[in-house]
């Protein structure tokens, strides 16, 4: 069986001497692994296509035999180069990318993870000024969101009143967030305090795109409680915690 389609190319490895595997994500099939036969010698064969965060339009063919995916051609459709020279734009892609493998979404959510992660690279690619720091935390927040916690930042989760000043809290095992006149009815457990500085940035993590992320520049105060909530959100939920360059198991 062979099938064309787009993908993006997570991650490339090199094995025995020519041969490369390539780690990839399509709208279709969601995450898997490839094997690029020669890869690594006959470049030719997929000129300059064999690179983390390209996207590319691939021919597969499926092994019935074992069922492993075999890359027979491939054409660069896109390729990001601003990225990859800045040291601060491709920290902030790889860790991206890290957390996303980390926590893959099901076979319903393929298609709008796929578009999440171009328009993420796409932000860190064409953004002007350099990215803003909490541009990970922007894209953990929504993969929170997307993984179904935190069901609604714009208005408190028990009374369903806006949340617009100051006062409301993350309870952080519940995953969600309330407003002052409820905080004092949760049971307990951890709760973060949120101001509207915080509240906004989890409302633009859910509702704006990366290329707003990018250029956001919020508070010192805000950017805190923003990115503590994420971190122990992500730890309680998903069971993850972010040391020495990877996610490990927390
Ligand atoms: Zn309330």
């Amino acid at each position: 069986m062979e099938f064309s389609e787009k993908a993006l190319v997570l991650k490339v490895g090199r094995f025995r001497e020519i041969d490369a595997w390539v780690r990839l994500f399509s709208p279709v099939r969601g995450l898997y692994t490839a094997f690029a036969f020669g890869g690594m010698k006959s470049r030719r064969r997929f000129l300059g296509c064999l690179d983390a965060f390209n996207h590319v339009r691939f021919k597969v063919r499926r092994s019935g035999y074992r069922g492993y995916h075999c890359l027979t051609e491939a054409k660069l459709l896109d390729a990001p180069r601003v990225l990859r020279t800045e040291p601060a734009r491709l920290g902030m892609a790889v860790n991206c990318l890290k957390f996303f493998e980390a926590v893959p979404l099901g076979p319903q959510g393929t298609a709008e993870a796929y578009a999440l992660l171009r328009a993420m690279l796409a932000a860190l690619e064409t953004e002007p000024a350099t990215p803003s720091p909490l541009f990970p935390l922007l894209f953990r927040a929504r993969m929170a969101f997307l993984h179904g916690m935190l069901p609604g930042c714009a208005r408190c989760a028990a009374c369903g009143a806006p949340l617009a000043g100051e006062g409301a809290v993350c309870h952080v095992e519940a995953g969600r967030i309330v407003c002052p006149d409820c905080r004092n009815g949760l049971d307990g457990g951890v709760r973060q305090p949120l101001g509207s500085g915080a509240l906004a940035l989890f409302d633009a993590a859910v509702a704006k795109d990366p290329g707003h992320w990018a250029a956001c520049r919020p508070e010192p105060a805000a950017a805190r409680e923003f990115s503590r909530t994420v971190d122990l959100l992500v730890r309680y939920h998903m069971g993850l915690a972010w040391e020495q360059g990877g996610f490990v198991r927390a």
